[in-house]
Order: C-alpha cells, then structure tokens, then sequence
C-alpha cells in the first residue's frame, strides 16, 4: 500500500521516497488517516515503529493547507521528554517538511535562551520543547499558546517517569480547549490513562 493511499500530498510523497520509504509502517496506516481526519489519537507504540512519522506527516499536510505564514503561533506544540528526541522530531519534521513551506524551532533545556526567544518573536508553525523549558519561557511570557491547534505528547510514559507530569498539566491547561490532541506511549499505565481521560476527546486508539 503505498502513501498516496493514506491522503497524503504528493509533496510529502516525494519527501519521503526521498528518504527511500515506500510503504506506510502499520502505525503509520492507523494513525495518519485519523489524524488527518481532525481526531484524537491515542498511540501504543515503541520507538522505531515509523510513529513520528506518523504524526508528523499528516501535521504537515494540515500546515501546508491552511497555511498562515503572519500567525505567531505555535499552531502545533510536540512535548517530548528529552532534547536528543527533541532534536531527532525536529530532523524528522525539516526532512519530511522540506517541500513545504514552513516555520519550526526545537527547545530544550541546557541550550541558551535567546536565540530560543528571538524564534519564539518570528512567529512559528511548530514548535519542538521539552516540558521544563518551555515553562520557562511561558514564566517569562516569551512563549504563547493560545494559537495551538494541535497538541503531541510523544513518549508520554517517559515525559511523566522523568517528572514531567506537573509542567505537562500546566501546558495543557494554556492551550486551548478546541483542540487536536495526539498521544504516544509505549505504556499504558494509570497515570497515562487519567492523562488522556482528562485532556483528550473520544480519541481513536491505534496500538502496533
Ligand atoms: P521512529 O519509530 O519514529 O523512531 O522511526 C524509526 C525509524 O524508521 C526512523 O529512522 C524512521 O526514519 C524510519 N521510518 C519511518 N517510517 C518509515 C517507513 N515508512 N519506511 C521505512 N522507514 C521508516
């Protein structure tokens, strides 16, 4: 089955055989037709699975049809729970993004602030944080989320073993409710659970 059979757009086609991938993962095949559909998904799924694709792929394609070059956003906010994943998301989205037009930054913590502010200033499509540090721009009021209209917690189990879970529920509750919330988890336990009760709605379940 080849991508063009999910809905994705040639722009993202070519990107990816680019790349050499032909055939959509099996959690690509579940997750990118419900997220291009506008639903929540709840994802179980370990790392090499092809899930950030999965996520990042039909992203791009809802940017690159309304697209809003004048609007500060974040208009999509990836929590990931360290910098090497934040790093890696970010090289993920330039390389699938990159015949699209589009404003990205990565964040995290032990980086220096002020090229991270100056970002924030432009305006941005997507932004790519750690939970501690985007705080502290939110502390600072160098960040701003009220223009989100999809939020991703990737790696949710390893975002709340590390402690993450307060500065996630803070985030959470600064961006708005008319939302798109996507969540990926290797694991499933109570805290994960009550998270995606709380702050998810009716969300499609793809398990790989
Ligand atoms: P991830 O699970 O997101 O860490 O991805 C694992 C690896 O699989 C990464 O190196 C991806 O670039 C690669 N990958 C993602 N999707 C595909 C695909 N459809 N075909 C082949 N490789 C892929």
């Amino acid at each position: 089955m080849p991508f063009q059979s999910l809905g994705l757009m040639p722009e993202l086609v070519r990107a990816l055989s680019d790349k050499g991938y032909t055939e959509p993962t099996a959690i690509q095949k579940q997750a990118i037709p419900a997220i291009l559909a506008g639903d929540d998904v709840l994802g179980g799924a370990q790392t090499g699975t092809g899930k950030t694709a999965a996520f990042t792929l039909p992203i791009l394609q809802r940017l690159a049809e309304t697209p809003n070059p004048k609007a500060k956003g974040p208009r999509v906010l990836i929590l990931v729970p360290t910098r090497e994943l934040a790093v890696q998301v970010h090289t993920s989205i330039r390389e699938y993004g990159k015949h699209i037009r589009l404003r990205t930054a990565v964040m995290y913590g032990g980086a220096s602030m002020n090229p991270q502010m100056m970002a924030l200033g432009k305006g941005l499509d997507i932004l790519v944080a750690t939970p501690g540090r985007l705080i502290d721009h939110l502390e600072r009021g160098t960040a701003q989320l009220h223009r989100v209209e999809t939020l991703i917690l990737d790696e949710a189990d390893r975002m709340l073993d590390m402690g993450f879970l307060p500065a996630i529920k803070k985030i959470l509750n600064q961006v708005p409710k008319q939302r798109q919330t996507l969540l990926f988890s290797a694991t499933f336990d109570a805290p994960i659970k009550q998270l995606a009760l709380q702050f998810m709605r009716n969300p499609v379940e793809v398990q790989v």
